[in-house]
């Protein structure tokens, strides 16, 4: 099968491993022609190991990123109400990582030239010709190729849905945005911190690398305004405002608003089936939700593992592809929804909001097999 990935990001290289893995030779192409990420944190779950050790480099994840404990549940003047422990879910790797992304993308692009992975940099496609037999993609640098299968994993804003789903499908903005910061990470801090019950969002701590942990506040931001950079540290201070427990130490560094990361928050869960003849959709451009539960890339590495599983079976494509909604779509849809709800919940509590139900039975739900 001749396969181009469009999108080099957590999905489209993990695709890409996955299908060499299987015995298939795919192409990626990706738009960023230094194929950087910018410096923020990511934090994962044993799903996600688990799902990388399919394609060979749960261990690689592990050296780069720094094992923690699980997840503190506190109130917001620092009490801790729960401890929960995170849940191993593959031998010999752990639970809960931090990761910077530049470490985790590091881990990939060495695995995808390790793998000899077809890759141009710097290119995007112009046009897609999808028919039931085939797909014709021209790209950005003025070549074309048939393809029996291209696969769209180019990210929350893909052009590749657009083009084949429709412009409808864009990821809307839920209410509230994410700000963020690193900062030197104090030797014993080997928990992740959540600090629940004010109106509008979550502030948290997340350990990230040996040295660094970052501060984050999930908040409202009604209308979604710009924020003038100079601003954004003086702004970050003020959302995190009477937090106790750990956070007023770290509140206190939070300094230089060229470091501060802002990300209004915004989502789109595509209806089933992400296939149309020739093209699926995998990643954030089928299921783009908020990072309220930390399984985006947990959520694209599973769809590269499941549809490298799908293809190696050899049956007609129509099939395989209805083989990996059927693995995939709930799943993400449920995970996906969830994050939403919780944010909405945050803005707009209701008398059966159960954040804390609602967390545990997605808990339970990411565990089970893919
Ligand atoms: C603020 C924030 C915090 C998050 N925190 C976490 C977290 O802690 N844990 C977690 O698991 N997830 C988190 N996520 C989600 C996670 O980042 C995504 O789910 C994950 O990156 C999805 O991978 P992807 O490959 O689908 O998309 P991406 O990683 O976005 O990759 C898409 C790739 O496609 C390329 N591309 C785009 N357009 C084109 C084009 N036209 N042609 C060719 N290439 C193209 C891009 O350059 C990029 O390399 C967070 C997301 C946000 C917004």
């Amino acid at each position: 099968m001749n396969i181009l990935i469009i999108g080099g990001g957590i999905g489209g290289m993990s695709t890409a491993i996955a299908l060499k893995r299987k015995g298939f030779d795919p192409e990626i192409v990706e738009i960023n022609r230094d194929w950087k990420v910018y410096h923020v944190g990511i934090v994962v779950q044993g799903n996600f190991l688990r799902a990388m050790a399919s394609l060979g480099v749960a261990e690689q994840a592990v050296a780069a990123g720094f094992v923690y404990k699980g997840l503190r549940l506190c109130n917001p003047p620092g009490k801790i109400l729960a401890e929960i422990p995170g849940a191993a879910l593959a031998a010999g790797l752990p639970s809960d990582l931090g990761l910077t992304r530049p470490a985790l993308h590091k881990v990939l692009t060495d695995a995808v030239r390790a793998n000899q992975v077809r890759l141009r940099l710097g290119v995007s496609f112009t046009e897609i010709i999808n028919t039931p037999s085939g797909a014709t993609v021209r790209f950005t640098d003025g070549t074309e190729g048939q393809y029996d299968l291209v696969i769209g994993a180019d990210g929350v804003y893909s052009k590749v849905r657009a083009s084949v789903f429709g412009p409808q499908h864009v990821p809307k903005f839920t209410g509230q945005g994410v700000w963020r910061y690193n900062i030197p990470r104090p030797a014993d801090l080997d928990w992740a911190y959540m600090y629940k019950g004010k109106p509008g969002g979550t502030a948290g701590i997340i350990p990230l690398t040996r040295d660094t942990l970052y501060v984050f506040k999930v908040q409202a931001e009604p209308g979604n305004p710009t924020m003038p950079p100079a601003t954004l540290a003086e702004q970050f201070r003020e959302r995190l405002d009477g937090y106790g427990g750990l956070i007023p130490p770290l509140r206190a560094q939070i300094t230089d608003s060229s470091q501060v990361v802002y990300r209004p928050l915004e989502a789109l869960i595509m209806p089933s089936p992400w296939y149309r003849d020739r093209v699926l959709l995998i990643g954030d451009a089928a299921h783009s939700a908020t990072p309220h539960l930390g399984q985006g890339a947990a959520m694209a590495v599973e769809d590269a593992v499941v549809l490298g599983d799908e293809l190696a079976r050899g049956a007609a494509l129509p099939a395989t592809l209805e083989a990996f909604m059927k693995r995939r779509y709930e799943r993400a849809r449920a995970i996906g929804e969830a994050s939403i709800q919780l944010g909405e919940w945050e803005q707009r509590p209701t008398p059966d909001a159960d954040p804390d139900g609602l967390l545990k039975r997605i808990f339970m739900l990411f565990q089970q097999p893919v």
